[in-house]
């Protein structure tokens, strides 16, 4: 056995490693290749090495060969010898009229200099930390998720934060951020765009700049803004890394929001600088199509975009030990391709996306990965605005309020998002505000949540669509709409910062809105700790209670059971020891009205674990059948 092993292991080494269809650096200390893709009716391609990632002139222009590939298209490629660790390097692809496209790193840069601008020659093993072979992504089935929606800066940018790498990957390794995600009990932290997007000038971090990241440069290297010193090629890949290790040690898997649907802009673009017009969708009429609203959209249908896509993602699972991915308007992409990068990930690696795009897009609806089509992407997972703007009130109107604001008629979104999304004989999907169709196949592929960093935070959005709210009512309406969110059978999600109560001072988009908008405020732990303290019991019940977490619809078919509620009062039976749960029947009731209300149970003894804005899994004393109150804008749950 052990022969045929170590024969196996020396077959592997002298069979040529098997390189990705778009890698465009292979290094070694003797020689290092340099390849890339172009349309075939490029005319050349000049490779130019450079001693800085930015400035001075090349110390080596080649011109690279090209054989003409299967598909049409030309692989240039090009072979310096000697050592080329540190230098950086870019492609000027010449266009079928001998015009130069002008210089880039390559659609395929795993590392770069300053701004992105330049890639660079890196041994990629120089950059893993300590121990890093041994970082495995955490066991936890999607069913078992609660994730929490963080930006580096925000997270840790105010002084009140008390970490020390502010605004940093490395703010992610500190204790006082590990401790704070383990105590709230979250088990993912999905980050903001953090590949190299060009918002943020790396030249200037000293000086305060915002960005969310939504403008792509460099798809497969981390933001250098993040880093430490972005000029240094391999220290924002060593810190990133150091970022996941450190959360994989406390148990938290790390969520990578991507943003392959459009890049920063169309003539910059990589894309377009090496395939001109290949990887954009246009209309009709030669025009580019803007389906992501920035002013292009990506052709995932086409080969190599698709295939772009795939291994991008498969690079930062294998390179990165990256856990999930969040898809940033999945709806501009194809359902095809959505369901390609499903089936060439591992099972655990988790992918959700919004399930819609920011205008039409090139191609028709019925094939794009919206919402409404989430059921035919099984393993995929979509955000619930249902549910979302059913608690809090719609996208069109931060004024305007729902559920919580005691709009009744929110009753039956909310029933849809408490489902999962999945079929259920007691929802009425001509009640739900905008969904017609059951579009979850599985609770697991639904998104529950009140707020994300689109639109206002939870606290803002109740204060702007609730007239003369008291910082009493806010803070029971908020527990409240967090409980909906973490007793859904779909997959729990919260917006970091709203267990600290955060406010962005009524910013409805603050995507590029200053720290003292985005930033959480960590003294409002201190002046509201009674939050903290719900949303960290809420979690641990949660996640102590298979019921609330079923992750099968035919199981939340036959264990949820709805109960006669009324205008805002929605209540709901988790039966016969759900998933195997060792409570019996749990009750679960929302009153968002500012009166309290009753519900009906069956004679028996039952134990309180949440009431009137506080929870105890151990129980806070015991109540008979019958007529329940559920008190005023706040949650009840009882068990027997
Ligand atoms: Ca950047």
């Amino acid at each position: 056995m052990k022969n045929i092993t170590i024969l196996a292991l020396l077959v592997a080494m002298l069979l040529p490693v098997k390189v990705m269809a778009m890698d465009e650096m292979a290094y070694t200390p003797q020689a290092t290749t340099f390849s890339v893709v172009t349309l075939g009716n490029a005319k050349g391609v000049s490779l130019r090495l450079y001693n800085e990632g930015q400035g001075g002139a090349p110390v080596q222009v080649v011109a690279m060969k090209s054989k003409r590939m299967k598909d049409g298209n030309r692989r240039w490629t090009a072979t310096v010898k000697g050592d080329q660790k540190g230098k950086f390097y870019t492609f000027d692809v010449q266009n079928r009229d001998g015009r130069y496209q002008g210089e880039t790193p390559g659609i395929w840069a795993k590392a770069v200099g300053v701004n992105g601008r330049r890639a660079a020659v890196i041994d990629l093993r120089d950059t893993d930390p300590q121990g890093w072979a041994a970082d495995v992504r955490p066991a936890i089935a999607a069913r078992d998720l609660v994730l929490y929606e963080m930006h580096h800066r925000d997270f840790s940018i105010d002084p009140s934060s008390g970490m020390q790498y502010k605004g940093k990957y490395l703010a992610l390794t500190e204790p006082r951020a590990i401790e704070h995600l383990k105590a709230l009990g979250v088990n993912a932290v999905h980050i903001l765009p953090s590949f190299d997007y060009a918002s943020v000038d790396e030249t200037r971090l000293g000086e305060p700049q915002y960005n969310w990241g939504y403008d792509p440069v460099n798809y497969n290297v981390p933001e250098g803004g993040y880093s430490t010193n972005p000029y240094r090629p391999d220290v924002r890949i060593n810190e990133f890394k150091q970022m996941v290790q450190a959360l994989h040690r406390a148990g938290i898997k790390v969520i990578l929001d991507v943003v392959y649907n459009h890049t920063f802009n169309i003539d910059g673009s990589n894309f377009q600088l090496t395939m001109p017009d290949y990887f954009f969708r246009k209309n009709a009429d030669g025009s580019y199509s803007n389906g992501s609203g920035c002013g292009n959209e990506t052709a995932s249908e086409r080969p190599l975009m698709r295939q772009y896509m795939i291994e991008s993602a498969l690079y930062w699972v294998n390179e990165y030990h990256i856990d999930g991915f969040r898809f940033d308007l999945m709806g501009v992409h194809d359902i095809a391709t959505m369901n390609a990068i499903r089936k060439a990930l591992p099972d655990d690696v988790f992918i959700y996306g919004e399930g819609w795009s920011a205008g039409g897009c090139a191609i028709p609806n019925d094939k794009l990965g919206m919402k409404s089509n989430v059921a035919q992407m099984p393993g995929i997972a979509a955000f619930s605005d249902d549910m979302r703007d059913g608690l809090r009130g719609p996208w069109d109107g931060d004024d305007k309020a729902a559920f919580l604001g005691r709009v009744k008629g929110n009753e039956e979104s909310i029933k849809f998002g408490l489902a999962g999304g999945v079929a259920h004989p007691q929802v009425d999907l001509k009640k739900v505000n905008y969904s017609d169709v059951n579009w979850a196949l599985q609770p697991t592929q639904m998104i529950a949540y009140v707020s994300c960093h689109d639109d206002m935070c939870l606290v803002d959005r109740l204060k702007a669509s609730i007239p003369g709210l008291t910082t009493d009512e806010l803070i029971r309406l908020d527990l409240l709409a967090q409980t909906v969110v973490m007793t859904s059978q779909g997959v729990p999600f919260m917006l970091s910062g709203e267990e600290m109560l955060r406010t962005k001072r009524g910013v409805h988009n603050s995507y590029n809105s200053p720290d003292s908008i985005n930033h959480l405020d960590w003294n409002n732990l201190k002046r509201y700790p009674q939050v903290m303290d719900y949303y960290s019991r809420l979690i641990a019940l949660r996640k102590a209670h298979p019921a609330f977490h079923l992750g099968d619809a035919q199981q939340v078919r036959e264990h949820l059971e709805f109960l006669p509620g009324g205008d805002c009062l929605v209540a709901f039976v988790l039966k016969n020891h759900a998933g195997g749960d060792k409570w019996n029947n749990i009750y679960v009731a929302f009153n968002a009205n500012r009166d309290s209300r009753t519900i009906t149970v069956p004679a028996g003894k039952y134990t309180v674990v949440c009431s009137g804005g506080m929870i105890d899994e151990n129980g806070m004393g015991t109540i008979g059948g019958g007529n329940v109150t559920v008190p005023a804008q706040s949650a009840l749950i009882i068990h027997d």
